[in-house]
């Protein structure tokens, strides 16, 4: 097939015929079996029935662990917690007999604290239910979503195939990149429900319906990890480059038509389709027509760009934020969030602005009020929001003035010892401010907090700074 094929191509194009899924799987078992990371989560396959049941609640309380700690959070860093939480809590029992907060504390520095409050009731819903109760665990995903707290489609999946041995499909963004580029799919994957995300998932249930799916699925995964990757995938050492339609297509551009995409990114060619299909068969999951714009320059970088589908990114909004950082001694006051975006996280005391709200006169008010000095600003992005936070520092003399002008407002909150603010579950912005306020990074052995942003309010000002966000407090 020539290169550019996801403009108008046949639906056969991601099937998995017989031959093909059998090729598959056999080329990614053997590249697992040689090739594969150690990873103290990897469990050998078990089938299910033919070891006693206490052996099964093991694995899926490993295969648990490690699915929630892995959630948001790098492999590197997971790895020194799983062993010593193993250590600490070494069976499914020990960790729902344990007391939250001896759970939280073994969590403290993983972040994401909801995981481990989550993870600790699972394991009571389990113990309850499936070893102290009569049934036994249930192997059907839907038990699972619907019954295990913290538990959804992609770790039901994981937990039923790589624990039990049973067919279950897994899709994280690893897999779902992986099928997405050997089946060629370009159909939107932006939520579980779009048209590429449910093709995706239907392939891999096909996938996983083989001898050893727990081992099919993880081979998957770990080669999206470490071959197929985001930026580069590294097609030439790929075990699935003989099957995989987006490398066809990449080779089949660099063969014949190594100028097109540039052309067509400049408006002088359209993309013609290079395979005539009737029109019953066109694929109805991918867009009609490509956005040049994702076109790359380059062919070597055709793969990466097409697959899969990227939805345009949604407009940042910016906002602006006054943090006030109240200091006693070795000190710092910090007030529990009940609601918004960080709500359930420790964090200074804030005031968010709204659009029509002077910056500057603002700042000197509050400054005089709460009798402050700038310490300076920070950038931080979240997902869609992009926030400047003009951080103040009331020192030891003038913390009880400000401390007298946060309790007319009703705002409460603790004193903490600036080495323990990373331990008690913070957010990176509160540790980036933080490490503005006082020069401490903390006793934490979290990242380096990003640079604080220098100048002046005016020149932050230039950047338009704009909320929709309304006054919390002061
Ligand atoms: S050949 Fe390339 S694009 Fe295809 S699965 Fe392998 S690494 Fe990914
Ligand atoms: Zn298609």
């Amino acid at each position: 097939m020539a290169g550019p094929a996801t403009l108008r191509h046949s639906s056969s194009l991601h099937a998995l015929t017989l031959d093909k899924t059998r090729s598959i799987r056999t080329a990614l078992l053997d590249w697992y079996a040689k090739e594969a990371r150690q990873l103290p989560w990897r469990l050998p396959p078990v089938a299910f029935g033919a070891a006693p049941y206490e052996q099964y609640i093991d694995r899926l309380y490993r295969c648990l662990l490690s699915e929630t700690m892995l959630q948001q959070t790098q492999v590197k860093t997971v790895l020194p917690f799983y062993e010593k939480w193993l250590k600490k809590f070494p069976t499914i029992v020990d960790l729902s007999n344990a007391p939250e907060e001896e759970v939280m504390a073994a969590w403290a520095g993983l972040g994401y604290y909801s995981r481990a409050k989550r993870l600790h009731q699972a394991a009571k819903h389990l113990v309850k239910e499936h070893i102290d109760g009569e049934v036994k665990v249930p192997t059907e995903p839907e038990y699972w979503i619907k019954n295990v707290p913290g538990v959804g489609p992609y770790t039901a999946g994981a937990i039923i195939s790589i624990s039990f041995d049973v067919s279950a499909p897994i899709v994280d963004g690893n897999v779902q990149r992986v099928l997405s580029r050997l089946l060629a799919i370009h159909g939107d994957t932006s939520t579980p429900k779009s048209q590429g995300s449910r093709l995706i998932w239907e392939r891999a249930t096909e996938l996983a319906k083989c001898e050893h799916p727990g081992e099919f699925n993880q081979s998957l995964m770990e080669l999206g990890a470490t071959v197929c990757t985001p930026v580069a995938p590294n097609c030439t050492r790929c075990p699935l480059n003989k099957q995989c339609e987006a490398f066809k297509q990449l080779l089949s551009l660099k063969r014949e038509r190594k100028d097109v995409f540039a052309k067509a990114r400049n408006g002088k060619s359209a993309i013609q389709p290079s395979v005539s299909v009737e029109i019953e068969n066109f694929c109805t999951v991918c867009p009609g027509s490509i956005d040049a714009s994702v076109l790359p320059e380059k062919p070597e970088a055709y793969i990466q760009s097409l697959y899969p589908f990227k939805p345009a990114k949604k407009a940042q909004r910016e906002e602006n934020a006054i943090v006030l950082v109240i200091m006693r001694k070795h000190e710092v006051y910090l007030e529990k969030k009940e609601k918004g975006l960080l709500a359930g996280l420790y964090d200074f005391p804030t005031q968010l602005l709204s659009t029509d709200e002077d910056l500057e006169s603002l700042l000197d008010e509050r400054k005089r009020l709460l009798r402050a000095t700038l310490s300076g600003t920070t950038m931080h992005l979240f997902t869609h929001i992009r926030r400047t936070s003009h951080v103040l520092k009331s020192d030891e003399k003038h913390a009880i003035s400000a401390l007298d002008d946060l309790k007319r407002k009703n705002i409460t909150g603790k004193w903490v010892a600036i080495d323990q603010v990373p331990d008690i579950g913070v957010s990176e912005l509160c540790l980036k401010n933080l490490r503005l306020a006082t020069g401490s990074e903390g006793s934490s052995k979290r990242k380096a907090f990003s640079k604080p942003i220098k100048g002046s309010v005016k020149d932050v000002k230039k950047r338009k700074m704009l909320s929709d966000r309304t006054s919390e407090f002061f």
